[in-house]
């Protein structure tokens, strides 16, 4: 499980160009990386380091030994994950795959180090840069070193070092600690969850998590945002840039607080989600209406799904995804699927009369299948821990499934 804390230090005018310095030789480095791999058709690290260390000693002489490694490593990752997208896009559409940006890195990148190019001890922050190891004073809140005690086997495992747009440099710290030091909650309840446009999440307990608010805010943006678009003037479009920020803000705030409280309920052990990527296969078919392309695209969900995972990892409760299909037109006593039985936010089934919220039906259908699926033998049961290696396991686990990066829309 990895956390990280970020920090802005103070740093002398000096230090900060050769930040800047540091992290373009760093993006060539990154770049001479990635292209030698995508020509050679490798994704092997020490392969790599044969090939191409001396000439990156020479393009960037000032730039540390550590930093072309952990440069090399974010290559060697980048590649993997281009890959498996670009076998995916083969299949469906052979010809785009010669048109598919390669992975680079850009001159304003932000940089991955390793615990051998930056140490903390205390408050004394060290790392390398090209032109010296620069070493500062940085002040951690409280909360932070009680929640990541070393007692409780967390570690630094590295940071990542950058420029925010205001000019500032940024540290993130990453600790990491152990899976094994996290207890599985075990002996809880099974609990499904639905998520929708009137209710952001319903779970199968009955428990309604309203989008009230977040449907007045939004109704209030798109309104703003529409009287300025007709205006167009310079102001305007100014306007329009911040305002997008404060509605993103406002969800993801809302977002926060319901994965907190879903992830702080004592007596569950799994949550069961409705896996969006099928609605999405519909999606490429053609087979979706207006409301839910509208639904799909709203980026929410997934920031939603990101945040619950990370929250719910802590407490030792698993999110799995199941099939979403049919979950909203199936009746949860008799199993009939009936679309004529929804109305509204009404299941009333025409079957065998059970009269419940729509969400709740829903739910409760979502966590049905679930528990069919792991009681069915032989099949890919309980299938991988959904994004139980979100915070990064080993690399040799497959790269489509896991969330490894936060969902796209999200900048
Ligand atoms: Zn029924």
């Amino acid at each position: 499980m990895r956390r990280s804390i970020t920090v802005f230090p103070k740093l002398s005018d000096k230090e900060v160009s050769a930040v800047v310095e540091t992290r373009k030789q760093y993006a060539r480095a990154f770049n001479m990386s990635a292209e030698c791999l995508i020509n050679n058709s490798s994704t092997s690290k020490r392969f790599l380091h044969r090939m191409q260390y001396k000439r990156i000693k020479e393009e960037c002489p000032a730039l540390p030994t550590g930093l072309i490694q952990c440069a090399r490593d974010v290559a060697v990752e980048a590649v993997k994950t281009w890959n498996v997208k670009r076998t995916k896009l083969k299949q469906k559409h052979p010809k785009r795959t010669d048109r598919m940006k390669r992975p680079s890195m850009k001159e304003k990148c932000t940089m991955r180090y390793d615990v051998r190019t930056v140490t903390l001890r205390g408050s004394q922050l060290t790392f390398s840069t090209c032109d010296k190891r620069i070493k500062t004073i940085i002040s951690i809140p409280e909360f932070f070193t009680e929640r990541y005690s070393p007692s409780e086997g967390w570690k630094l495992k590295g940071a990542n070092i950058g420029m925010d747009r205001k000019g500032r440099v940024f540290v993130n710290l990453i600790y990491e600690c152990p899976d094994s030091a996290i207890e599985e909650n075990n002996d809880g309840k099974i609990v499904g969850l639905d998520r929708g446009v009137y209710n952001i999440v319903t779970t199968s307990d009955g428990v309604h998590y309203g989008a009230k608010d977040a449907r007045r805010v939004k109704r209030k943006y798109d309104h703003v945002r529409s009287e300025l678009q007709e205006k167009g003037t310079r102001s305007a479009r100014r306007r329009l840039k911040s305002i997008s920020g404060c509605e993103k803000r406002f969800v993801r705030y809302q977002n926060h607080c319901i994965s907190k409280k879903l992830a702080n309920t004592d007596d569950v052990s799994v949550y069961v989600l409705d896996d969006l990527s099928f609605m999405n296969m519909l999606r490429l078919k053609g087979k979706s209406n207006k409301t839910m392309r509208k639904w799909l695209s709203n980026w929410s969900y997934s920031d939603l799904e990101f945040k619950l995972i990370y929250k719910c990892q802590k407490n030792g409760i698993r999110v799995e995804a199941v099939d979403a299909r049919y979950t909203s037109q199936k009746c949860s006593v008799c199993k009939t699927i009936d679309k004529a039985s929804r109305k509204g936010n009404r299941y009333i089934c025409r079957h065998c009369g059970n009269r419940m919220h729509a969400d709740v039906n829903a739910a409760i259908n979502i966590r049905d299948s679930y528990i069919t699926r792991a009681q069915k033998p032989g099949q890919a049961a309980v299938n991988q821990p959904y994004g139980w290696g979100a915070t990064g396991k080993p690399e040799t686990e497959s790269v489509d499934k896991t969330l490894t990066s936060k969902p796209s829309g999200l900048s």
